[in-house]
């Protein structure tokens, strides 16, 4: 645990007694404070009156007491209405902070106060509306396999002040979501990452600008020497790339911006392939809306381009990832990219960042190799909540028998029909299943209902096709229709797979 100082002898409100709330009021005891503790929820109050915390009901409290009020992320700070807790704080002058700004604070307090050490620990944090768990994970990966003291989480694994307590050779990589980050005033990464931007959670945050701001916040304290990492294949990412003043380094999908205009190097969506005789532009899988919100020049400075397959730096291969058997896709090679970038910024060397990366065992759920049946391989990414993310898993290849439904989103499938024709045949599940048919209309598609039906259509008609044939789960839906959350539903299908006999696919 990280103790958090700052606040010694005085009163701390804590509301939200989620994992993160309660991990917060250790810590904050662990400094020297005082936490009062509530939630509007019975069982969370009770486990903390079984921890021994201070329990007050904020709603009849003295709030000229508090130093500051510790808000879980999961009650919202402006929209659509601020929680409760947040009216009466700013009523009484105190301020409102969040698990990640007492992180930021400990760190500095330690920083500073170690000053007659080498070192200080160092901290990468990451955020953007898809791939942040991907990207965490793998940093996390290629610094620990280069013999770097690592700690991993934030938003995902274990809360970022349950991690351990710094040393001077320590590296923070944490997860960080738009909700952490508008809870935020002096978090200042050593190194920030901005993986993309597309609309999500915009009632939390008033809108689409509101979004945008949080997400812009990891950069706001950063240093000249600190580095910012922007994926900038969409205008929001390109915008905020071109307003920072500290080292930038962009991340783009397309060899134009920081290649040079045109491209000289072709690909498919299976890897890269070298150059290009034609010249022509590579396939670009994003949305056409998003393209046409691109405006065409590039920000400035250094970058990596990521090509499926391969990350290039000023028109050269730098990194060849066909052999990196967990980063299949454009996407990966993206999160590849910033994790190299990363891994550079901090001091590893060139074939150190490349062999972490190729060894990289990949996360659970997130286009996992869970099995092979003959020549048939079943690929988990249950974790494709959304359209956005299904698009990516569907554009990594030429031809798929696709496993898809559950809870859907606004908007459904309907901006994923441009692949299509890649889908040799659709089998659907959950609530969305109907909806799904109608949107496939002409593609070969089946409703199946549950998930092990599907499992079992899918594999028999792909063992059938005859050759290399992938079934893919890639739900485009949120799960709870059929399964308690994502990972139970990733779960079953890697069970329905081996169940049908598939060998077990480990990570080499
Ligand atoms: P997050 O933590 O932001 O939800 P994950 O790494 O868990 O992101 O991936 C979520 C989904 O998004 C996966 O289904 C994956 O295929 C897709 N994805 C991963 N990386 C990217 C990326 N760089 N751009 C777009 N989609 C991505």
């Amino acid at each position: 645990m990280i103790p958090v100082p700052g606040f010694e002898g005085r009163r701390v409100a804590v509301f939200g007694l989620g994992r993160s709330g309660i991990t917060a009021a250790r810590a904050l005891q662990a400094g020297g404070a005082t936490p009062i503790l509530w939630d509007d929820g019975e069982a969370g109050r009770a486990q903390a009156k079984g921890e021994g915390f201070t329990i007050e009901d904020l709603a009849a409290a003295d709030w000229s007491n508090f130093a500051a009020l510790v808000l879980s992320p999961g009650a919202p700070l402006t929209h659509p209405r601020p929680h409760w807790t947040v009216d009466l704080a700013r009523a009484a002058g105190v301020p409102v902070l969040g698990d990640i700004e007492l992180f930021a604070r400990a760190l500095a307090s330690y920083s500073s106060s170690s000053s007659g050490l080498t070192g200080r620990p160092r901290v990468v944090a990451i955020t953007g509306t898809n791939g942040k768990s991907t990207t965490t994970a793998l940093i996390g990966w290629v610094l620990k396999s280069a013999g770097l003291t690592v700690h991993v989480g934030g938003n995902i694994g274990v809360g970022v002040l349950a991690l351990p307590e710094p040393t001077p050779d320590a590296v923070y990589v944490i997860e960080v979501s738009s909700y952490q980050l508008d809870l935020t005033t002096t978090f200042a990464p050593d190194v920030a990452i901005l993986t993309n931007i597309s609309p999500d959670h915009l009632d939390r945050h008033g809108g689409m600008d509101g979004y945008v701001a949080a997400k812009a916040r990891i950069f706001a304290n950063q240093g000249r020497d600190d580095v910012a990492l922007v994926g900038v294949d969409d205008s929001w990412g390109q915008g905020i790339a071109s307003e920072l003043s500290q080292r930038v380094i962009a991340i783009s999908s397309s060899p134009s911006p920081l290649g040079g205009e045109g491209g000289s190097r072709s690909e498919t969506d299976e890897g890269f392939v070298g150059p290009s005789s034609a010249g022509g532009r590579p396939e670009d899988t994003a949305p056409s809306s998003e393209r046409l919100r691109r405006p065409p020049s590039p920000p400035r400075g250094e970058g990596y381009v990521a090509l499926p397959g391969a990350i290039l730096e000023s028109d050269q291969v730098i990194a060849d990832l066909t052999a990196a058997r967990s980063l299949p896709g454009r996407h990966n090679a993206q999160n590849a990219a910033f994790a190299y970038a990363t891994a550079r910024a901090l001091g590893l060397d060139h074939d150190a960042a490349v062999a972490g990366l190729l060894s990289f065992p990949g996360l659970a759920h997130r286009m996992e190799a869970v099995g092979r049946l003959g020549s048939v391989r079943f690929i988990n990414d249950s974790k494709a909540t959304n359209a956005d993310a299904a698009r990516q898993a569907l554009a990594s290849y030429r031809s798929v028998f696709w496993i898809a439904g559950g809870v859907p989103k606004t908007g459904g499938i309907d901006d994923l029909a441009d692949l299509f024709p890649r889908i040799a045949k659709a089998y659907l599940i959950g609530d969305a299943a109907d909806a799904f048919a109608a949107t496939l209309a002409d593609t070969p598609h089946v409703i199946a209902r549950t998930l092990d039906a599907a499992v079992a259509a899918a594999a028999a008609d792909a063992a059938s096709a005859g050759g290399d044939q992938i079934v893919l789960l890639s739900p485009a839906c949120a799960s709870f229709d059929q399964f308690k959350d994502f990972e139970a539903r990733g779960e079953a299908f890697r069970a329905a797979v081996l169940a049908l006999g598939a060998v077990p696919e480990t990570a080499s």
